[in-house]
């Protein structure tokens, strides 16, 4: 089982999305599992202290070394990488949640106030991951961000096997326009094309498009299927 565990100091977030809908209900199927860890319980003292003032002065609070390390320590060992929730760290993307869902499962340390002492970063090896260039105020969104695009693509968990297949980054480009009845709305009808029958057509159709909106919007994820895409058609030229 896919099994994912998340230390922080607000463990009552989870399941909270994830609780709901795709998620929710393979975690109901047990296809997956879902550990939230205080680490409020591993402070020694008696105000269950987890923090303390910056070194070098400055705003803000920092979540201190040996809490966090003891909280993290506590689990054991496993094969699971064991991820930082960090606007420091390397995007998340659609190509990465499928690397961490093919593995073992997750640990996610999320941060509060500005961040954890860089010493438990280093010292118990933990990769940084964001979600994308803001900055939260705390890891526990970012950490439902990643286990929702691990868990979806998880065997038996979307109702279509293949549902996953063609989505927007899947294979590079952004997904197609899509359309259901009726199939006139406000005076727009539904292109053609899509009610013609023709599957053939229609699949030409949704990668035209899916090129079209790829090039106007992604100007980045077109030019790196286009760098992707030229050897290939150098050494096979009629393919
Ligand atoms: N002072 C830090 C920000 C701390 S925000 C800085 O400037 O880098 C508090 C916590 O929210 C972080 O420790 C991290 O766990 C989480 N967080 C904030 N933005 C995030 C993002 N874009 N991706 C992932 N986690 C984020």
């Amino acid at each position: 089982m896919w099994r994912a565990t998340v230390l922080s100091i607000f463990p009552d977030l989870f399941p909270g999305p994830l609780g709901a809908s795709i998620a929710g209900k393979a975690l109901g199927k047990a296809l997956w599992s879902l550990q939230a860890v205080d680490i409020r319980d591993f402070a020694l003292d008696k105000h269950h202290t987890v923090d303390d003032t910056p070194a070098g002065g400055g705003p803000g609070m920092v979540m201190k070394p040996d809490v966090v390390a003891r909280a993290i320590d506590a689990l054991g060992s496993d094969a699971r990488p064991r991820l930082l929730m960090s606007p420091r760290g390397r995007l998340l993307t659609q190509a990465r949640a499928a690397e961490l869902a093919n593995g073992p499962g997750v640990v996610l340390v999320c941060g509060r106030f500005e961040g954890i002492d860089e010493r438990v970063i280093e010292g118990r090896r933990l990769e940084e991951v964001s979600i994308g260039d803001y900055v939260l105020s705390g890891g526990e969104i970012a950490a439902c961000v990643l286990i929702d695009a691990c868990v979806r693509l998880l065997p038996g968990v979307m109702g279509k096997e293949a549902s996953g297949a063609e989505e927007s980054f899947t294979e590079g480009l952004l997904e197609y326009p899509q359309y259901t009845r009726p199939q006139i709305w406000e005076g727009r009808a539904i292109p053609a094309v899509l009610t013609s029958g023709d599957h053939g057509k229609v699949a030409a159709w949704r990668r035209s498009e899916a090129e079209r909106l790829t090039s106007a919007r992604r100007p980045d994820l077109w030019a790196a299927l286009e760098a992707g895409l030229r050897p290939r058609q150098k050494s096979a030229p009629d393919g």
